[in-house]
Protein backbone atom coordinates (compact mmCIF):
# COMPACT_ATOMS: atom_id res chain seq x y z
CA UNK A 1 0.00 0.00 0.00
CA UNK A 2 1.41 3.71 -0.42
CA UNK A 3 1.78 5.65 2.24
CA UNK A 4 -0.02 8.77 2.72
CA UNK A 5 1.21 11.92 1.44
CA UNK A 6 3.15 14.32 4.11
CA UNK A 7 0.81 16.98 2.65
CA UNK A 8 -2.22 14.37 3.62
CA UNK A 9 -0.77 13.65 7.02
CA UNK A 10 -0.34 17.11 8.09
CA UNK A 11 -3.86 17.74 6.65
CA UNK A 12 -5.71 15.50 8.78
CA UNK A 13 -3.33 16.29 11.55
CA UNK A 14 -5.21 19.95 10.82
CA UNK A 15 -2.28 21.69 9.88
CA UNK A 16 -3.01 24.29 7.13
CA UNK A 17 -0.67 26.84 5.36
CA UNK A 18 -0.69 29.16 7.59
CA UNK A 19 1.17 26.72 10.26
CA UNK A 20 3.17 25.24 7.36
CA UNK A 21 4.52 28.27 5.81
CA UNK A 22 6.06 31.68 5.66
CA UNK A 23 8.15 30.68 8.75
CA UNK A 24 12.41 30.62 8.83
CA UNK A 25 12.11 27.00 10.36
CA UNK A 26 12.59 24.30 7.50
CA UNK A 27 11.33 21.57 8.58
CA UNK A 28 12.58 18.15 7.20
CA UNK A 29 11.29 14.38 7.62
CA UNK A 30 13.30 12.17 8.15
CA UNK A 31 11.78 9.11 5.95
CA UNK A 32 12.62 10.70 3.09
CA UNK A 33 14.27 14.39 3.60
CA UNK A 34 12.16 16.26 2.25
CA UNK A 35 11.06 19.61 3.27
CA UNK A 36 7.59 19.85 4.43
CA UNK A 37 7.00 23.27 6.20
CA UNK A 38 8.47 26.27 7.26
CA UNK A 39 7.37 26.85 10.76
CA UNK A 40 7.38 30.77 12.22
CA UNK A 41 9.65 30.89 15.11
CA UNK A 42 9.28 32.74 18.47
CA UNK A 43 11.08 36.31 18.82
CA UNK A 44 12.85 35.85 21.59
CA UNK A 45 11.70 39.23 21.91
CA UNK A 46 8.62 38.59 22.38
CA UNK A 47 9.08 35.78 25.64
CA UNK A 48 8.85 38.56 28.41
CA UNK A 49 4.88 38.75 26.53
CA UNK A 50 4.80 35.27 26.77
CA UNK A 51 5.34 34.86 30.54
CA UNK A 52 3.33 37.54 31.69
CA UNK A 53 0.61 35.96 30.16
CA UNK A 54 1.34 32.75 31.74
CA UNK A 55 1.59 34.30 34.97
CA UNK A 56 -1.43 35.91 34.85
CA UNK A 57 -3.02 32.86 33.78
CA UNK A 58 -1.48 31.09 36.77
CA UNK A 59 -3.28 33.61 39.11
CA UNK A 60 -6.50 32.32 38.12
CA UNK A 61 -6.17 28.80 37.99
CA UNK A 62 -4.12 27.95 40.90
CA UNK A 63 -8.05 28.97 42.72
CA UNK A 64 -9.92 26.73 40.11
CA UNK A 65 -10.70 23.24 42.56
CA UNK A 66 -8.10 20.43 41.22
CA UNK A 67 -10.60 18.44 40.03
CA UNK A 68 -12.23 21.34 38.18
CA UNK A 69 -8.60 21.37 36.59
CA UNK A 70 -8.49 17.61 36.26
CA UNK A 71 -11.90 18.21 33.77
CA UNK A 72 -9.39 19.96 31.64
CA UNK A 73 -7.53 17.00 31.47
CA UNK A 74 -9.93 14.65 31.53
CA UNK A 75 -11.30 16.46 27.59
CA UNK A 76 -7.58 16.41 26.50
CA UNK A 77 -7.72 12.74 26.95
CA UNK A 78 -10.99 12.43 25.35
CA UNK A 79 -9.82 14.18 22.43
CA UNK A 80 -6.24 12.38 22.30
CA UNK A 81 -8.18 9.54 21.93
CA UNK A 82 -10.39 10.58 19.11
CA UNK A 83 -7.06 12.02 17.36
CA UNK A 84 -4.79 9.18 17.87
CA UNK A 85 -4.33 8.08 14.30
CA UNK A 86 -3.76 11.45 13.02
CA UNK A 87 -1.63 12.74 15.55
CA UNK A 88 0.21 9.09 15.46
CA UNK A 89 1.11 10.00 11.99
CA UNK A 90 2.81 13.24 12.19
CA UNK A 91 5.05 11.53 14.95
CA UNK A 92 5.88 8.97 12.50
CA UNK A 93 6.72 11.94 9.50
CA UNK A 94 8.52 14.02 11.71
CA UNK A 95 10.32 11.98 14.15
CA UNK A 96 10.43 8.80 11.71
CA UNK A 97 9.21 6.27 14.01
CA UNK A 98 7.23 3.26 12.60
CA UNK A 99 3.54 3.14 13.06
CA UNK A 100 2.85 1.55 15.87
CA UNK A 101 5.44 3.43 17.90
CA UNK A 102 4.07 6.77 16.81
CA UNK A 103 0.28 5.69 18.10
CA UNK A 104 2.16 4.22 21.19
CA UNK A 105 3.52 7.73 22.00
CA UNK A 106 0.21 9.11 21.66
CA UNK A 107 -1.65 6.41 23.73
CA UNK A 108 1.16 7.31 26.16
CA UNK A 109 -0.45 10.79 26.46
CA UNK A 110 -3.77 9.47 26.95
CA UNK A 111 -2.54 7.12 29.62
CA UNK A 112 -1.03 9.74 31.68
CA UNK A 113 -4.31 12.02 31.13
CA UNK A 114 -5.91 9.41 32.79
CA UNK A 115 -3.26 9.44 35.82
CA UNK A 116 -3.91 13.00 36.42
CA UNK A 117 -7.21 12.73 36.32
CA UNK A 118 -7.28 10.71 39.19
CA UNK A 119 -4.65 12.44 40.91
CA UNK A 120 -6.46 15.50 40.40
CA UNK A 121 -8.93 14.04 43.56
CA UNK A 122 -5.14 12.91 45.28
CA UNK A 123 -3.07 15.85 46.13
CA UNK A 124 -2.74 15.47 49.34
CA UNK A 125 -0.42 16.36 52.15
CA UNK A 126 -0.09 14.33 55.77
CA UNK A 127 -1.58 15.98 58.92
CA UNK A 128 1.53 14.98 61.13
CA UNK A 129 1.26 14.56 65.17
CA UNK A 130 2.08 17.73 66.68
CA UNK A 131 4.69 17.87 70.42
CA UNK A 132 2.43 20.92 71.50
CA UNK A 133 -1.40 20.43 73.47
CA UNK A 134 -3.76 22.21 71.17
CA UNK A 135 -1.99 22.22 68.46
CA UNK A 136 -2.15 20.54 64.80
CA UNK A 137 0.41 20.44 62.22
CA UNK A 138 0.11 19.66 57.90
CA UNK A 139 1.49 19.59 55.17
CA UNK A 140 -0.47 21.23 51.75
CA UNK A 141 0.67 21.66 48.39
CA UNK A 142 0.20 24.40 46.58
CA UNK A 143 0.45 25.45 42.97
CA UNK A 144 3.96 26.40 42.06
CA UNK A 145 3.41 28.90 38.93
CA UNK A 146 4.50 28.75 35.25
CA UNK A 147 6.21 25.19 34.12
CA UNK A 148 8.56 25.58 31.03
CA UNK A 149 8.58 22.77 29.38
CA UNK A 150 11.39 22.15 26.69
CA UNK A 151 11.29 18.69 24.67
CA UNK A 152 13.67 16.53 22.68
CA UNK A 153 12.98 15.31 18.97
CA UNK A 154 12.71 11.57 19.60
CA UNK A 155 9.13 11.89 22.18
CA UNK A 156 8.05 15.02 20.28
CA UNK A 157 4.31 14.93 22.08
CA UNK A 158 4.61 12.29 25.24
CA UNK A 159 7.19 14.82 27.10
CA UNK A 160 5.23 17.73 26.86
CA UNK A 161 1.83 15.23 28.02
CA UNK A 162 4.00 14.14 30.90
CA UNK A 163 4.59 17.64 32.00
CA UNK A 164 1.39 19.51 30.99
CA UNK A 165 -0.95 16.57 32.60
CA UNK A 166 0.53 16.79 35.95
CA UNK A 167 1.56 20.84 36.03
CA UNK A 168 -1.94 21.36 34.50
CA UNK A 169 -3.91 19.66 37.41
CA UNK A 170 -1.49 20.82 39.98
CA UNK A 171 -2.78 24.50 39.29
CA UNK A 172 0.49 25.36 37.35
CA UNK A 173 0.16 27.07 33.36
CA UNK A 174 3.10 25.58 30.53
CA UNK A 175 4.69 27.32 28.08
CA UNK A 176 6.26 24.38 25.56
CA UNK A 177 9.06 24.80 23.14
CA UNK A 178 9.36 21.67 21.26
CA UNK A 179 12.78 20.82 19.65
CA UNK A 180 13.51 22.74 16.44
CA UNK A 181 13.49 19.34 15.04
CA UNK A 182 9.95 18.57 15.83
CA UNK A 183 7.62 21.66 16.01
CA UNK A 184 4.84 19.97 13.41
CA UNK A 185 4.33 17.56 16.64
CA UNK A 186 3.71 20.36 18.89
CA UNK A 187 1.58 22.39 16.56
CA UNK A 188 -0.63 19.10 16.12
CA UNK A 189 -0.55 18.56 19.69
CA UNK A 190 -1.92 22.26 20.30
CA UNK A 191 -4.61 21.39 18.07
CA UNK A 192 -5.68 18.72 19.66
CA UNK A 193 -5.78 20.59 23.10
CA UNK A 194 -7.45 23.59 21.67
CA UNK A 195 -10.54 21.15 20.99
CA UNK A 196 -10.43 20.23 24.41
CA UNK A 197 -9.96 24.02 25.84
CA UNK A 198 -13.02 25.04 23.54
CA UNK A 199 -15.02 22.11 25.47
CA UNK A 200 -13.74 23.36 28.82
CA UNK A 201 -14.73 26.71 28.45
CA UNK A 202 -13.40 28.95 31.34
CA UNK A 203 -9.51 28.07 30.74
CA UNK A 204 -7.61 31.55 31.24
CA UNK A 205 -5.63 32.79 28.23
CA UNK A 206 -2.23 32.10 28.36
CA UNK A 207 -2.95 28.69 30.48
CA UNK A 208 -1.12 26.29 27.63
CA UNK A 209 1.07 28.10 25.76
CA UNK A 210 3.77 26.90 22.52
CA UNK A 211 6.65 28.76 21.37
CA UNK A 212 8.94 27.48 18.07
CA UNK A 213 12.53 27.84 18.30
CA UNK A 214 16.34 26.81 19.45
CA UNK A 215 18.34 27.90 22.84
CA UNK A 216 17.77 31.27 21.84
CA UNK A 217 13.63 30.91 22.54
CA UNK A 218 14.45 28.31 25.47
CA UNK A 219 16.91 30.51 27.02
CA UNK A 220 13.69 32.87 28.18
CA UNK A 221 12.40 30.11 30.37
CA UNK A 222 15.26 29.45 31.68
CA UNK A 223 16.77 32.52 32.87
CA UNK A 224 13.14 34.06 34.10
CA UNK A 225 12.38 34.15 37.77
CA UNK A 226 8.71 33.77 36.25
CA UNK A 227 9.57 30.64 35.10
CA UNK A 228 9.74 28.67 38.67
CA UNK A 229 9.96 25.43 36.96
CA UNK A 230 12.08 24.12 34.07
CA UNK A 231 11.20 20.72 32.97
CA UNK A 232 14.52 19.81 30.18
CA UNK A 233 14.35 16.79 28.08
CA UNK A 234 17.37 16.52 26.28
CA UNK A 235 21.13 15.65 26.03
CA UNK A 236 23.33 15.86 28.93
CA UNK A 237 24.89 18.75 26.97
CA UNK A 238 21.81 20.45 27.25
CA UNK A 239 21.47 19.51 30.74
CA UNK A 240 24.38 20.89 32.02
CA UNK A 241 23.82 24.39 30.13
CA UNK A 242 19.97 24.75 31.42
CA UNK A 243 20.24 23.55 35.22
CA UNK A 244 22.68 25.38 36.55
CA UNK A 245 21.35 28.65 35.11
CA UNK A 246 17.65 27.64 37.04
CA UNK A 247 19.18 26.98 40.23
CA UNK A 248 20.97 30.24 39.92
CA UNK A 249 18.42 32.03 39.72
CA UNK A 250 16.47 29.90 42.62
CA UNK A 251 14.11 28.10 40.00
CA UNK A 252 13.53 24.34 40.02
CA UNK A 253 14.95 22.33 37.37
CA UNK A 254 13.37 18.61 36.13
CA UNK A 255 16.21 17.12 34.15
CA UNK A 256 15.69 14.28 31.83
CA UNK A 257 18.82 13.88 30.11
CA UNK A 258 20.52 11.49 28.45
CA UNK A 259 21.18 7.49 29.61
CA UNK A 260 23.37 4.50 28.76
CA UNK A 261 21.58 1.16 29.56
CA UNK A 262 22.47 -2.29 30.04
CA UNK A 263 21.27 -5.45 30.07
CA UNK A 264 23.17 -8.42 32.16
CA UNK A 265 22.46 -11.34 31.13
CA UNK A 266 22.97 -14.08 33.50
CA UNK A 267 24.13 -17.83 32.40
CA UNK A 268 20.48 -18.66 34.18
CA UNK A 269 18.48 -16.32 31.62
CA UNK A 270 15.93 -17.69 29.68
CA UNK A 271 17.86 -16.61 25.96
CA UNK A 272 14.69 -16.53 23.98
CA UNK A 273 13.23 -13.30 26.48
CA UNK A 274 16.18 -11.80 26.33
CA UNK A 275 16.88 -11.90 22.77
CA UNK A 276 13.02 -10.62 22.11
CA UNK A 277 13.70 -7.43 24.72
CA UNK A 278 17.56 -7.09 23.12
CA UNK A 279 16.01 -6.46 19.64
CA UNK A 280 12.79 -4.53 21.16
CA UNK A 281 15.22 -1.60 23.11
CA UNK A 282 18.26 -1.91 20.85
CA UNK A 283 16.95 -1.70 17.64
CA UNK A 284 13.34 -0.59 18.39
CA UNK A 285 12.81 3.50 17.14
CA UNK A 286 16.23 3.19 15.36
CA UNK A 287 18.09 3.60 18.87
CA UNK A 288 16.86 7.04 19.56
CA UNK A 289 15.17 6.48 22.82
CA UNK A 290 16.82 7.86 25.82
CA UNK A 291 16.39 4.47 27.19
CA UNK A 292 17.53 2.38 24.19
CA UNK A 293 19.94 -0.50 25.38
CA UNK A 294 23.52 0.35 24.55
CA UNK A 295 25.40 -2.18 26.56
CA UNK A 296 24.90 -5.97 26.70
CA UNK A 297 27.14 -7.49 29.65
CA UNK A 298 26.68 -11.43 29.06
CA UNK A 299 28.57 -14.41 31.31
CA UNK A 300 31.14 -15.96 29.30
CA UNK A 301 28.95 -19.42 29.52
CA UNK A 302 26.59 -18.03 27.06
CA UNK A 303 28.13 -14.75 25.47
CA UNK A 304 28.84 -16.79 22.00
CA UNK A 305 25.46 -18.46 22.30
CA UNK A 306 23.72 -15.18 22.59
CA UNK A 307 25.86 -13.11 20.14
CA UNK A 308 25.63 -15.37 17.72
CA UNK A 309 21.42 -15.68 18.05
CA UNK A 310 21.84 -11.63 17.90
CA UNK A 311 23.87 -11.32 14.80
CA UNK A 312 21.43 -13.80 13.11
CA UNK A 313 18.49 -11.61 14.13
CA UNK A 314 19.70 -8.56 13.26
CA UNK A 315 20.79 -9.75 9.74
CA UNK A 316 17.35 -9.99 8.80
CA UNK A 317 15.92 -6.90 10.36
CA UNK A 318 13.37 -5.06 8.47
CA UNK A 319 14.62 -1.61 7.41
CA UNK A 320 12.99 1.15 6.11
CA UNK A 321 9.81 3.37 5.10
CA UNK A 322 8.24 4.00 9.00
CA UNK A 323 5.13 4.16 7.63
CA UNK A 324 4.86 0.95 6.16
CA UNK A 325 3.59 -2.01 8.00
CA UNK A 326 6.24 -4.84 8.82
CA UNK A 327 9.29 -2.30 9.48
CA UNK A 328 10.89 -2.13 12.34
CA UNK A 329 13.93 0.07 11.71
CA UNK A 330 13.02 3.32 10.41
CA UNK A 331 15.29 6.56 9.51
CA UNK A 332 17.74 8.34 11.92
CA UNK A 333 16.51 11.49 12.42
CA UNK A 334 19.12 13.49 10.26
CA UNK A 335 22.04 12.63 8.10
CA UNK A 336 24.06 14.28 11.06
CA UNK A 337 22.66 11.47 13.28
CA UNK A 338 24.21 8.68 10.80
CA UNK A 339 27.64 10.71 10.76
CA UNK A 340 27.73 10.18 14.69
CA UNK A 341 26.93 6.99 14.45
CA UNK A 342 29.83 6.14 11.62
CA UNK A 343 31.90 7.94 14.00
CA UNK A 344 31.47 5.56 16.97
CA UNK A 345 31.65 2.49 15.28
CA UNK A 346 35.04 3.98 13.55
CA UNK A 347 36.22 4.81 17.22
CA UNK A 348 35.17 1.43 19.07
CA UNK A 349 37.39 -0.33 15.85
CA UNK A 350 40.27 1.89 16.90
CA UNK A 351 39.87 0.69 20.84
CA UNK A 352 39.47 -2.94 19.89
CA UNK A 353 35.83 -3.46 18.68
CA UNK A 354 34.58 -6.44 16.10
CA UNK A 355 31.56 -4.66 14.48
CA UNK A 356 29.02 -6.11 12.81
CA UNK A 357 26.62 -4.46 10.64
CA UNK A 358 26.15 -0.47 11.15
CA UNK A 359 26.37 0.78 7.64
CA UNK A 360 24.28 3.05 6.03
CA UNK A 361 21.42 1.35 3.81
CA UNK A 362 20.24 3.16 0.58
CA UNK A 363 18.90 0.16 -1.06
CA UNK A 364 14.96 -0.61 -0.23
CA UNK A 365 14.42 2.41 1.76
CA UNK A 366 12.81 6.22 0.54
CA UNK A 367 15.85 8.19 -0.71
CA UNK A 368 16.87 11.14 1.15
CA UNK A 369 16.85 9.64 4.67
CA UNK A 370 19.58 8.32 6.83
CA UNK A 371 18.84 4.47 6.77
CA UNK A 372 21.41 2.84 8.62
CA UNK A 373 21.71 -1.49 9.37
CA UNK A 374 21.52 -1.67 13.68
CA UNK A 375 25.18 -2.26 14.83
CA UNK A 376 26.47 -5.41 17.14
CA UNK A 377 30.03 -4.37 18.18
CA UNK A 378 31.71 -6.84 20.65
CA UNK A 379 34.05 -5.07 22.86
CA UNK A 380 37.03 -6.57 24.73
CA UNK A 381 36.27 -4.29 27.39
CA UNK A 382 34.00 -1.18 28.38
CA UNK A 383 35.95 1.29 26.63
CA UNK A 384 35.87 5.08 26.06
CA UNK A 385 33.12 5.23 23.50
CA UNK A 386 31.03 2.52 25.35
CA UNK A 387 30.57 4.77 28.13
CA UNK A 388 29.58 7.46 26.24
CA UNK A 389 25.42 7.89 24.76
CA UNK A 390 25.64 7.70 20.91
CA UNK A 391 21.97 8.27 19.93
CA UNK A 392 22.29 5.36 17.45
CA UNK A 393 21.23 2.01 17.52
CA UNK A 394 24.56 0.60 18.05
CA UNK A 395 24.86 -2.32 21.16
CA UNK A 396 28.57 -2.97 22.39
CA UNK A 397 28.61 -6.59 23.88
CA UNK A 398 30.82 -6.90 26.26
CA UNK A 399 31.56 -10.46 28.75
CA UNK A 400 31.86 -11.07 32.45
CA UNK A 401 32.50 -13.71 34.75
CA UNK A 402 31.31 -12.67 38.50
CA UNK A 403 28.12 -11.10 38.88
CA UNK A 404 29.64 -8.29 40.74
CA UNK A 405 32.00 -7.81 38.06
CA UNK A 406 29.01 -6.82 35.46
CA UNK A 407 27.53 -4.25 38.35
CA UNK A 408 30.41 -2.43 38.94
CA UNK A 409 30.97 -2.70 35.03
CA UNK A 410 27.18 -1.64 34.72
CA UNK A 411 27.84 1.37 36.90
CA UNK A 412 30.96 2.44 35.57
CA UNK A 413 29.51 5.24 33.33
CA UNK A 414 28.23 8.85 34.03
CA UNK A 415 24.51 8.31 33.00
CA UNK A 416 22.05 6.20 35.59
CA UNK A 417 19.01 6.19 33.61
CA UNK A 418 17.77 2.55 32.70
CA UNK A 419 18.95 -0.74 33.49
CA UNK A 420 18.02 -4.53 33.77
CA UNK A 421 19.46 -8.10 34.25
CA UNK A 422 18.29 -11.27 32.84
CA UNK A 423 18.44 -14.09 35.27
CA UNK A 424 16.29 -16.37 36.78
CA UNK A 425 18.11 -16.66 39.81
CA UNK A 426 16.25 -14.39 42.34
CA UNK A 427 19.11 -14.16 44.56
CA UNK A 428 21.04 -12.74 41.00
CA UNK A 429 17.63 -10.58 41.02
CA UNK A 430 17.30 -8.97 44.42
CA UNK A 431 21.42 -8.32 44.10
CA UNK A 432 20.53 -6.67 41.23
CA UNK A 433 17.98 -4.42 42.86
CA UNK A 434 19.23 -4.01 45.80
CA UNK A 435 21.39 -0.94 47.13
CA UNK A 436 24.33 -2.50 46.05
CA UNK A 437 23.28 -2.84 42.34
CA UNK A 438 21.86 -0.97 39.64
CA UNK A 439 22.37 2.27 40.38
CA UNK A 440 20.01 3.83 37.61
CA UNK A 441 16.54 5.13 38.26
CA UNK A 442 14.90 2.25 36.68
CA UNK A 443 15.97 -1.18 37.05
CA UNK A 444 14.17 -4.05 35.36
CA UNK A 445 13.98 -7.82 35.86
CA UNK A 446 13.48 -9.33 32.74
CA UNK A 447 12.32 -6.80 31.15
CA UNK A 448 14.55 -4.61 28.42
CA UNK A 449 15.60 -1.35 29.75
CA UNK A 450 13.22 1.03 27.40
CA UNK A 451 9.55 0.87 26.98
CA UNK A 452 8.58 2.32 30.96
CA UNK A 453 4.42 2.16 31.83
CA UNK A 454 3.94 6.05 33.48
CA UNK A 455 2.47 4.95 36.61
CA UNK A 456 5.82 4.73 37.96
CA UNK A 457 8.25 7.71 38.23
CA UNK A 458 10.43 8.31 35.52
CA UNK A 459 13.88 9.41 35.30
CA UNK A 460 17.60 8.86 35.96
CA UNK A 461 20.89 9.73 38.11
CA UNK A 462 24.21 10.92 37.68
CA UNK A 463 24.49 12.60 34.50
CA UNK A 464 20.67 11.57 33.74
CA UNK A 465 19.84 14.87 35.45
CA UNK A 466 17.59 13.49 38.49
CA UNK A 467 14.82 14.84 37.55
CA UNK A 468 11.71 12.27 37.69
CA UNK A 469 8.32 12.90 35.71
CA UNK A 470 5.21 10.95 34.76
CA UNK A 471 3.98 8.10 37.79
CA UNK A 472 4.31 7.61 41.58
CA UNK A 473 4.36 11.16 43.37
CA UNK A 474 6.19 12.70 40.56
CA UNK A 475 3.36 15.28 40.96
CA UNK A 476 5.40 16.96 43.83
CA UNK A 477 7.84 18.43 41.55
CA UNK A 478 5.13 20.45 40.12
CA UNK A 479 4.09 21.96 43.65
CA UNK A 480 5.49 23.98 46.74
CA UNK A 481 4.49 22.19 50.15
CA UNK A 482 3.43 24.25 53.11
CA UNK A 483 3.63 23.10 56.43
CA UNK A 484 0.93 24.65 58.72
CA UNK A 485 0.93 24.61 62.59
CA UNK A 486 -2.09 25.51 64.13
CA UNK A 487 -2.84 26.50 67.40
CA UNK A 488 -6.05 26.12 68.41
CA UNK A 489 -5.63 26.24 72.53
CA UNK A 490 -5.38 29.83 74.49
CA UNK A 491 -1.60 29.08 75.61
CA UNK A 492 1.62 29.88 73.33
CA UNK A 493 3.81 26.99 74.26
CA UNK A 494 7.46 26.77 72.08
CA UNK A 495 8.89 23.92 70.38
CA UNK A 496 11.67 21.62 72.62
CA UNK A 497 10.62 23.47 75.45
CA UNK A 498 11.87 26.61 74.79
CA UNK A 499 11.02 29.05 77.72
CA UNK A 500 10.91 32.90 76.26
CA UNK A 501 8.55 34.25 78.75
CA UNK A 502 8.82 38.59 79.79
P1 LIG B 1 19.08 18.21 22.56
O1 LIG B 1 19.78 18.36 23.86
O2 LIG B 1 19.84 18.53 21.33
O3 LIG B 1 17.78 19.16 22.53
C1 LIG B 1 16.75 19.00 23.46
C2 LIG B 1 16.00 20.31 23.67
O4 LIG B 1 16.86 21.23 24.36
C3 LIG B 1 15.61 21.02 22.37
O5 LIG B 1 14.33 21.58 22.54
C4 LIG B 1 16.68 22.09 22.21
O6 LIG B 1 16.24 23.20 21.48
C5 LIG B 1 16.94 22.45 23.66
N1 LIG B 1 18.29 23.00 23.92
C6 LIG B 1 19.47 22.54 23.46
N2 LIG B 1 20.48 23.25 23.96
C7 LIG B 1 19.93 24.18 24.78
C8 LIG B 1 20.47 25.23 25.59
N3 LIG B 1 21.79 25.46 25.65
N4 LIG B 1 19.61 26.00 26.30
C9 LIG B 1 18.28 25.76 26.24
N5 LIG B 1 17.73 24.79 25.49
C10 LIG B 1 18.53 24.02 24.76
O7 LIG B 1 18.51 16.72 22.51
P2 LIG B 1 17.84 15.92 21.30
O8 LIG B 1 18.87 15.57 20.30
O9 LIG B 1 16.60 16.62 20.85
O10 LIG B 1 17.34 14.58 22.05
C11 LIG B 1 18.14 13.48 22.29
C12 LIG B 1 18.68 13.49 23.70
O11 LIG B 1 17.61 13.60 24.64
C13 LIG B 1 19.37 12.19 24.07
O12 LIG B 1 20.52 12.49 24.82
C14 LIG B 1 18.35 11.45 24.90
O13 LIG B 1 18.89 10.49 25.78
C15 LIG B 1 17.72 12.58 25.63
N6 LIG B 1 16.38 12.25 26.12
C16 LIG B 1 16.23 12.02 27.45
C17 LIG B 1 14.98 11.65 27.95
C18 LIG B 1 14.78 11.37 29.41
O14 LIG B 1 13.63 11.32 29.81
N7 LIG B 1 15.81 11.18 30.20
C19 LIG B 1 13.89 11.54 27.07
C20 LIG B 1 14.09 11.79 25.72
C21 LIG B 1 15.35 12.15 25.27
Amino acid sequence: MTPQSHAETLAAAGLDAADLTGGDLAVRSPIDGAEVARVRTTDPAAMPGVIARAQAAFRIWREVPAPRRGELVRLLGEELRAAKAALGAVVTLEAGKIVSEGLGEVQEMIDICDFAVGLSRQLHGLTIASERPGHVMRETWHPMGPVGIITAFNFPVAVWSWNAALALVCGDPVIWKPSEKTPLSALATMRVLDRALARFGEAPEGLCQLVAGGPEVASALVESRDVPIVSATGSTRMGAAVGPRVLARWGRPILELGGNNAMIVAPSADLDLAVRAILFSAVGTCGQRCTSLRRLIVHETVRAELTARLARAYSGLPIGDPRLEGTLVGPLIDPAARDRMQAALGRARAEGGTVHGGAPVTEGVPAGGAYVAPALVEMPAQTAVVREETFAPILYVMGYERLEAAIAMHNDVPQGLSSCIFTTDLREAETFLSAAGSDCGIANVNIGPSGAEIGGAFGGEKETGGGRESGSDAWKGYMRRQTATVNYSRALPLAQGVRFDL
